[in-house]
């Protein structure tokens, strides 16, 4: 199950998910993180049998997680199958397929953005959870 947790500056010096992995057991795979002087922004992987008691855990400790039922929005009336996409995904996430259309494999996506700004058509988002849809970034 992927997370997007977001930790407040406060929470900066304390290594708090190396913490919840040593008292849940849980292999956190860091997916994506963004952390500078005053936020941080991190994807992590975490398996499903551990997650609940994970996401607990991070909220116990003021951390904000949302959990990631879906990662990228497609909207496949606007994309002309150009492919820059394709191109450009670090994860390979786009393929084309035998007609050469677009076709995405989502639960690679590690949201790192890159795709969004290279498509022309704006056709692509990235999902933090519902009525917050980043179209562009930058
Ligand atoms: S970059 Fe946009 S328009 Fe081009 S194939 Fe990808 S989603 Fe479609
Ligand atoms: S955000 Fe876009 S470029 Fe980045 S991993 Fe997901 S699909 Fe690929």
């Amino acid at each position: 199950m992927k997370l997007l947790l977001r930790f407040p500056s406060y929470l900066h010096e304390r290594p708090y998910t190396a913490e919840i992995i040593l008292e849940t057991g849980a292999k956190i795979n860091i997916d994506r993180a963004y952390v500078d002087a005053v936020h941080a922004e991190v994807v992590v992987d975490v398996p499903d049998d551990k997650a609940r008691r994970v996401v607990e855990l991070f909220k116990e400790r003021g951390v904000e997680v949302r959990i990631l039922k879906k990662l990228i929005v497609w909207d496949e009336t606007r994309c002309v199958h150009c492919g820059a996409c394709v191109s450009i995904c670090p994860k390979g996430v786009f393929r084309f397929d035998a007609d050469w259309q677009v076709a995405l494999e989502e639960a690679k996506c590690v949201q790192c953005g890159v795709c969004i700004n290279a498509c022309p058509m704006r056709a692509l988002a990235l999902f933090y959870g519902e009525g917050e849809r980043v179209e562009r970034r930058g």
